[in-house]
């Protein structure tokens, strides 16, 4: 058991729930108690403090969140931690209604107050709303050669579905100093791969008076001694411009990967959606980005039973996905939201309709994702060593790392072996594929080669 004392400053653990933009956030927080002398550990067991960062997006996700707020309040029930916080999207959204489910958390941490983390936890103020600074101190959590780098917050795309412009507001965009400032921090502590992250990545600048674009951020990240590979993660179709298909293909920095969910392909759903894409547009931008870089990689996400859909309009989308074959997908059931705009639409698919129909796209990107993996069977690719899972004496570790084409926590991984350190990028030939994971034969090392001329 661990207890807080008054004269030495406690240890707080963090519990980051949902995705890569929060974990920046749970960071942010990290990085400023550290600053402020507090111990940081991803041990809850020997925190006196816990500050859950909770998701919101989804019914699924705000359950999960319930949950572990359940789990945290019977651990200081019976004293096993001093102190319980809660922060992120679901106090955002639920405010006073969530401070009366759980009235023995000692603290909520909006969105707009995660900037002031320890004065809370040193005052629990009700603070003044203020607007999300960057801390100039971020402590990692992901491995230390890669990192997650937030360029804006919010977004100003209204899609009919989505909770997120409600909760997080409208688009924030960092200035482009601040995030070079920050790129270049995170270099200097070794980390070698970016993955750019916002609720739109494509939106970034907008708001900005001098309006800097992503094209402009990506050539001056490329400048960045240490930095090696640059990826972008959540990008709207609709603001893939040419321009930034050109500087993608024209940096080698910059991976030939892209994020892009579409969400459906059926000219009616996406119109219900808020989307401002038509299929033609999505089928434009498919083949223009595979004409400019013809290895790239494209990610994305569809969802299934949005009201009002019908089965020639799913049979659309699966006839969509099959000929596009995109690299990797992820299908979800819709969720209705109360607070959306379609929330309140006619025509709410049944659930073992729209289960149903998720299975179906599953099933066959399973197949997809098979055959876009196979294709790399043969080929040597650069890869990053994440981990080195050690055998025992005489056997080669295995590393496990991942290729341009993976992005961390969301792709498969890429198996290899041999002597190599977590952090290294190696060159890789690819023996096998299966449906996520790729297994591999190290080639040789970028430094190798200018040690044999
Ligand atoms: S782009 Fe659409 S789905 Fe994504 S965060 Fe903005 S409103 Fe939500």
């Amino acid at each position: 058991m661990s207890m807080e004392s008054t004269n030495k400053k406690a240890t707080v653990s963090f519990v980051s729930l949902g995705c890569p933009k929060l974990l920046v956030d749970t960071e942010m927080m990290m990085g400023a108690l550290n600053e402020r002398g507090y111990d940081i550990t991803f041990d809850t067991s020997r925190a006196d403090i816990v500050v859950i960062n909770t998701c919101s997006f989804l019914e699924v996700a705000r359950r999960e969140s319930f949950a572990v707020i359940d789990e945290f309040i019977k651990k200081k029930r019976i004293g096993r931690i001093s102190r319980l916080f809660v922060a992120g999207c679901l106090p955002e959204l639920m405010g006073q209604e969530l401070d009366a489910m759980f009235p023995e958390v000692d603290g909520f941490v909006s969105l707009k107050e995660m900037a002031n983390i320890v004065e809370i936890i040193e005052s629990r103020p009700k603070s003044e709303s203020i607007s999300l600074g960057l801390r100039p101190h971020r402590l990692l959590s992901t491995a230390s050669h890669t990192a997650y780098l937030k360029i804006a917050d919010g977004c100003d795309n209204c899609c009919t579905y989505c909770l997120i412009p409600k909760i997080r507001g409208p688009l924030v965009s960092r200035s482009l100093e601040s995030i070079i400032d920050e790129a270049r921090r995170l270099a200097e502590l070794g980390v070698l791969e970016l993955n750019l992250i916002a609720q739109d990545v494509t939106a970034y600048g907008h708001d900005l008076p001098d309006a800097p674009r992503l094209p402009q951020l990506l050539k001056q990240l490329c400048d960045i001694d240490g930095i090696q590979w640059i990826r972008l993660l959540y990008a709207h179709p609709k603001g893939i411009s040419d321009e930034l298909i050109q500087t993608i293909a024209r940096h080698e920095k910059v991976c030939k990967y892209i994020d892009m969910p579409i969400q459906h392909s059926e000219n009616r759903m996406l119109k219900l959606m808020n989307r401002r894409v038509s299929r033609q547009d999505l089928v434009r931008l498919v083949s223009k980005l595979r004409e400019a870089m013809p290895e790239i990689v494209l990610r994305t996400t569809v969802m299934v039973g949005f009201p009002g859909e019908t089965e020639a309009e799913f049979e659309g989308l699966h006839e969509f996905v099959k000929t596009t074959m995109f690299d990797r997908l992820v299908a979800f059931t819709y969720s209705r939201e109360d607070g959306t705009h379609a929330a309140s639409m006619p025509e709410q698919v049944p659930k073992r309709v729209a289960d149903d129909r998720n299975n179906s796209l599953l099933k066959l990107q399973a197949g997809i994702s098979l055959e876009r993996n196979s294709r790399l069977v043969g080929k040597e690719h650069e890869a990053i060593i994440d981990r080195v899972v050690r055998r025992g004496r005489g056997r080669s570790p295995t590393l496990i790392g991942r290729t341009r084409g993976q992005a961390p926590d969301v792709d498969g991984v890429l198996t290899l072996s041999g002597n190599m350190s977590a952090g290294e990028i190696v060159r890789a030939v690819i023996t096998r594929a299966g449906y996520y994971d790729l297994h591999g034969r190290l080639a040789w090392k970028p430094g190798d080669l200018a040690a044999i001329q």
